[in-house]
């Protein structure tokens, strides 16, 4: 047994997760707490920007394509440093964290990686709506049926997926967020199984 340093629960080992950092192998909060702590960590605009890098160095490698020519710090000192971070940070928060709302990165060239020179700061749903646009395109290589469509409801675009994954990559939610929020406006989107 164990007491949680956040709700100060007296607990049995099984309900902490792992630190190796720690003597006896168990991390110092409960799971519910570690959950509760690491939502909260990303509404800050240090996870926001720890979000943005860990999906571009994940991204950089599915796709093949050198890694950020920037480290996390670097990456974090130029958004700090810009105004439009900020503002696009404070609407996010006032849209109640909305996933189209959220502070995103997209690339000019998408042949080319992630470095200064070649990333346009803007929200989630630009990103989206742009990538969306070279889908309908027929500028992204990715292959179009119609098997779900998104609609950004505040815009009205919409896009055709060939698969639930295909929604899950384009909207960041999980797949029981989609099948639970079918048809009904959720975070932004309205999905469709056609
Ligand atoms: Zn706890």
């Amino acid at each position: 047994m164990q007491v949680c340093k956040y709700c100060n629960e007296l607990l049995p080992l099984s309900r902490f997760g792992k630190n190796n950092a720690r003597a006896n192998g168990v991390d110092y909060k409960c799971r519910p707490c570690n959950r509760l702590l690491r939502r909260d960590y990303f509404k800050t605009k240090g996870g926001v920007i720890t979000d943005i890098y860990s999906n571009e160095v994940k991204s950089s490698r599915e796709r093949n394509i050198s890694p950020p020519h920037y480290t996390k710090k670097e990456l974090k000192l130029w958004l700090l440093s810009n105004p439009l971070f900020h503002t696009l940070y404070e609407e996010w928060v006032a849209s109640n964290y909305t996933s189209s709302f959220k502070p995103s990165l997209d690339r000019r060239d998408d042949m080319l990686g992630y470095s200064f020179d070649n990333i346009i700061l803007c929200t989630w749903g630009e990103n989206f709506a742009r990538c969306s646009l070279n889908i309908l395109n027929g500028t992204n290589i990715k292959t179009v049926n119609t098997d779900f469509s998104i609609c950004i409801d505040y815009t009205g675009l919409e896009v055709t997926c060939s698969s639930i994954r295909e929604v899950v990559e384009l909207t960041g939610l999980t797949y029981d967020e989609i099948w639970e929020n079918l048809d009904n406006t959720y975070m932004g989107f309205i999905i469709h199984e056609n």
